[in-house]
């Protein structure tokens, strides 16, 4: 944990979307408020009874293979990713993020609207010195059963991400992304990347009662031969995989580090999380 004698800063005022969730298919709006210096992140569900809040941190953190779950005392928020991952790469530190429902609004798949909003609304600059989580040594995890699947965070000045993804898929197949993470490299290189789904799996992901608000509109859908969504950038999938692991990292704090990570997912990214924040504790 380190001071840089930066600032902290929260939100200048209200942000509000509203629209459906990718796996529920349910219609939420979220409002992202202005909180104290020291907050940290927080969602609140302002739907349950004595709005019941759930801090991001990485205690939190729910094993997930398809999103980003928190969990407090029985209240969860699920598929927070998105969220989480523009308000690290804008380095908010403190907010609190209202829903109505357990998943914040798909919006087009990426995390691009949500920049554009916070921007609009501006930011705070609050009395509190900021602290950033810093990688003292290697930190390392692996998949259970695929040990190609791993990341790896080391120290770094900055925050950096090196992202390798492996699909089988011919139109997809392997692809690098680098990336040193700032507002400028994250709006225009990670934000508008967007979600990924194969025209075969959709029916099993519904079967399991799971991408019910997935469409044309906020997922790019592939079949065996084409695209059915155009591409925003070629190596789409491993940007968007990059604004994940951002959004997964969120629950330590603003970060500063080399994450490098191989076909990793949702659950390997809680991990190493939540082994990074043991070592912060012990
Ligand atoms: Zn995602």
């Amino acid at each position: 944990m380190i001071y840089t004698g930066e600032k902290q800063q929260t939100v200048a005022g209200e942000v509000v979307f509203s629209g459906v969730g990718i796996h529920s298919g349910r219609t939420t709006k979220l409002v992202i408020r202005p909180a104290e210096a020291d907050t940290g992140l927080k969602f609140r569900r302002v739907d349950l009874p004595g709005e019941p809040e759930i801090s991001v941190c990485a205690e939190n953190g729910q094993e997930s293979a398809r999103a980003t779950t928190l969990v407090k005392d029985g209240t969860a928020v699920f598929t927070v990713e998105h969220f989480l991952s523009a308000l690290h790469a804008l380095k908010v530190d403190n907010a609190v993020i209202e829903m109505d429902g357990p998943e914040p609004p798909i919006l087009d798949g990426g995390s691009l609207p949500i920049v554009k909003s916070l921007k609009e609304v501006g930011f705070m600059q609050q009395g509190a010195e900021r602290r950033y989580v810093t990688i003292t040594e290697p930190v390392t995890v692996y998949g259970d059963k695929d040990h190609e699947q791993m990341v790896i965070a080391l120290p770094a000045d900055d925050f950096r991400v090196s992202f390798t993804s492996v699909n089988p898929h011919p139109l997809v197949g392997s692809q690098f992304c680098d990336v040193t993470v700032d507002e400028a490299s994250y709006e225009k290189e990670i934000a508008p990347a967007r979600t990924i789904a194969y025209e075969k799996e959709v029916e099993a992901l519904h079967a399991a009662g799971l991408g019910l608000g997935g469409s044309l509109e906020n997922t790019i859908v592939y079949s065996d031969d084409k695209w059915l969504t155009p591409l925003r950038f070629p190596d789409e999938l491993v940007r968007h995989k990059i604004l994940d692991l951002i959004g997964d990292l969120r629950v330590l704090g603003l970060v500063k580090g080399h994450f490098i990570a191989v076909k990793s997912s949702h659950a390997l990214n809680g991990r190493l999380a939540k082994k990074i924040a043991a070592g912060l504790n012990g």
